[in-house]
C-alpha cells in the first residue's frame, strides 16, 4: 500500500520533487501552486500531522525549520524586501496538506489581516 501522506513521500524521494535544501531534519521545495514569486515549503522529514501535535520535545526542530526558511529566504534575496512564514493549522487554518510544514512566501506585497 502507498502511504498516503503526501509530504512524507516527497520528503523520502518516492515521489519526486526537486529539494532546494534537505538535511537529517527537513526538506524544502517549492509549492505547486505558488501564491507568490518565491513560495517554498520547509517540511520536517517525521511526520507531525499539525501543530497541534507538537510538544516541548519538538521545540529544537521548530526552531531548526524557522532557522531553514531565513537561510533559504536569504538564497532567495528577500532580507531587504522582506516575506512572510505561514504555518497553518485545522480547517479553520487553511491547512489541506496534513503533515506539519511552514510556507516562506516573498515577491510581492502582502496585506494584513487575511481573508
Ligand atoms: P496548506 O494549505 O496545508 O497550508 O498548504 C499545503 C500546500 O501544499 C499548498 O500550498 C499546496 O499548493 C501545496 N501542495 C499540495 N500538494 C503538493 C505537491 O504534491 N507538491 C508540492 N510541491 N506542493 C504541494
Ligand atoms: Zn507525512
Amino acid at each position: 500500500m502507498t502511504d498516503p501522506c503526501i509530504f512524507c513521500r516527497i520528503a523520502g524521494k518516492q515521489l519526486p520533487s526537486p529539494l532546494l535544501h534537505e538535511d537529517e531534519q527537513c526538506v524544502v521545495f517549492r509549492d505547486i501552486n505558488p501564491q507568490a514569486p518565491t513560495h517554498l515549503l520547509a517540511v520536517p522529514k517525521r511526520h507531525i500531522a499539525q501543530l497541534n501535535d507538537l510538544t516541548a520535545a519538538d521545540a529544537a526542530l521548530l526552531g531548526h525549520l524557522v532557522i531553514t526558511v531565513t537561510v533559504l529566504a536569504r538564497r532567495a534575496g528577500l532580507t531587504g524586501s522582506g516575506y512572510r512564514v505561514v504555518i497553518n493549522c485545522g480547517p479553520d487554518g487553511g491547512q489541506t496538506v496534513p503533515h506539519l510544514h511552514a510556507h516562506l512566501l516573498g515577491g510581492r506585497p502582502m496585506s494584513w489581516p487575511p481573508g
